[in-house]
């Protein structure tokens, strides 16, 4: 589909991808014959707002006055393209034109200006289209981490470990992780582990005279407990030897799938950790097929059960909605499900559609679940968690995620993953460790927030460590 734009190509065609997720674009400055074009849509700011659309034979023009302010311009043709699209399409995003920002944020951010909730409804509304049931969804979860934010002390840290390797390979994923299985990689975790121990003694010597203080630890993948209990044990005893964890509130490690977990490394975790996650991703065993995902819910079952049997008391689990042949009644089963298992989290994704992953590689929208069928899922899933105890307490959304619907942390009270609030609030420094980790620094005076990162994949961070140095000496100023 060709587009033609005179400014905001940003922001608009992030509009256009909310109506039509996995199509390509040609994007084309516009001139006076653009709106003749078959298949195309039009969106311009000149003397007023001007957007067309034909498609599919279809076509329907709008235009709308300049607003007085220069800075509400974007705004204001991204708010009248989706109301065109909206119509020729007969699709309504739930999260209107709100793309880009995070919606949590900017509740977060109205509160601090001193909004009421009246105020913040009216703005999420007219501003940017937002449903009465998203508005409840973002500010319900604003309120339920007001505890967390209230009490981050801003001379702390995160501390993020990566370890990027799976036992095999998602057919949905599109991270930077690698399947055990594969040739090399398995031969590349001891050498990967002393690199990441090097890296976190590293660390430790650089803050050793910082007033900095560590308050979360998350460790991430990948599935960590694709390696061994010896190397689990190893990465998290470095850790602890190199850096002052006295005073952290949460160490959480992501688990991630049922099938590597055994009693030897759940019993290393547990040394450390105060929190892990095992996901399932959903409880029918033919979804699990469909997705390569290679083990059963019975194993998913086994390794919940053992982890409580071993005293986990904090337990997130991770289910995704819109997997490719599940269907409204099987996600409904795995909610259902984990409800009755009562893990202190159930977090809820929706599955974000990235051409890098093995299953949308030649995908149509039509493999896809339907936008309404999904719609129904995460709202079932709002329901029944707030209905059975849980609270949203974060929430974030993603570029091509289906139906421009929302990933949301639901927990009960007490057990939300701090991390998880102030990563998605941007809130604290984050300091990381690791192939793929990237740390993220905020200014305190002006709030920008800086991003280093270190080598994306295993191989280039073992054999170019010593390059990775750019932005240790910022690291050293922290907290000064
Ligand atoms: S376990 Fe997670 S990180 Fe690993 S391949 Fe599957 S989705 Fe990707």
């Amino acid at each position: 589909m060709k587009v033609f734009l005179n400014a905001y190509k940003y922001e608009t065609e992030a509009v256009i991808k909310l109506f039509f997720p996995i199509e390509r674009f040609e994007f084309l400055p516009c001139d006076e014959n653009s709106s003749d074009v078959p298949d195309s849509i039009v969106c311009a700011c000149t003397d007023e707002l001007y957007v067309s659309a034909d498609i599919s034979g279809k076509r329907t023009v709008k235009t709308a006055p300049l607003p007085e302010n220069e800075s509400e311009y974007e705004l204001s043709l991204c708010r009248l393209l989706f109301v065109t699209l909206s119509e020729m399409t007969g699709i309504t995003p739930e999260w209107g034109c709100l793309t880009g920002i995070r919606p949590v944020k900017k509740v977060n951010a109205l509160i601090r200006e001193g909004c009421d909730s009246d105020t913040v409804y009216e703005r999420l509304r007219d501003k940017y289209l937002i449903t009465r049931r998203k508005s409840d969804l973002a500010y319900l979860t604003a309120m339920h981490q007001q505890d967390a934010l209230r009490t981050l002390d801003d001379k702390s840290y995160s501390l993020y470990i990566s370890i990027p390797f799976c036992p095999s390979r998602c057919s949905y994923c599109s991270f930077v992780s690698h399947s055990i299985t594969s040739r090399g990689a398995k031969e590349l975790i001891p050498q990967y582990v002393d690199m990441l121990c090097r890296e976190l003694s590293d660390l430790g010597e650089i803050l050793r005279d910082s007033s900095m203080h560590c308050d979360t630890v998350y460790i991430g993948g990948g599935t960590p407990t694709a390696i061994g209990a010896d190397d689990l044990y190893r990465i998290m005893s470095t850790a602890a030897k190199s850096i002052d964890l006295s005073h952290i509130r949460e160490y959480t490690v992501e688990a991630g799938r049922p099938d590597t977990m055994t009693e030897d490394k759940l019993s290393a975790i547990k040394d450390f950790a105060t929190r892990i996650s095992i996901n399932p991703q959903t409880l029918s065993d033919s979804v699990l097929r469909a997705i390569g995902r290679v083990h059963s819910s019975e194993q998913f079952y086994k390794a919940f059960a053992l982890a409580r049997k071993m005293g986990f008391d904090n337990i997130n689990t991770d289910t995704i909605a819109g997997l490719p042949t599940d269907t409204y009644e099987g996600f409904r089963a795995t909610i259902d499900g984990l409800i009755a298992l009562a893990p202190e989290d159930i977090t809820v994704h929706t599955l974000t559609v990235k051409r890098s992953a093995a299953l949308f590689q030649g995908a149509d929208r039509k493999a896809l679940t339907a936008d309404d069928v999904l719609s129904d899922m995460v709202n079932y899933a709002f329901d029944a968690l707030t209905g059975a105890g849980y609270s949203p307490y974060y929430l974030y959304r993603q570029k091509n995620t289906i139906g421009n619907l929302e990933n949301v942390g639901y927990s009960r009270d007490g057990c939300e993953g701090l991390y998880n609030i102030y990563i998605m609030e941007e809130t604290q420094d984050i300091l990381a460790c690791g192939a793929g980790g990237s740390t993220k620094l905020t200014d305190r005076s002006t709030g920008k927030i800086t991003r280093y990162f270190n080598y994306k994949y295993p191989y280039e961070y073992i054999s170019r460590y010593d390059r990775m140095t750019g932005y240790k000496e910022k690291l050293k100023e922290l907290g000064r």
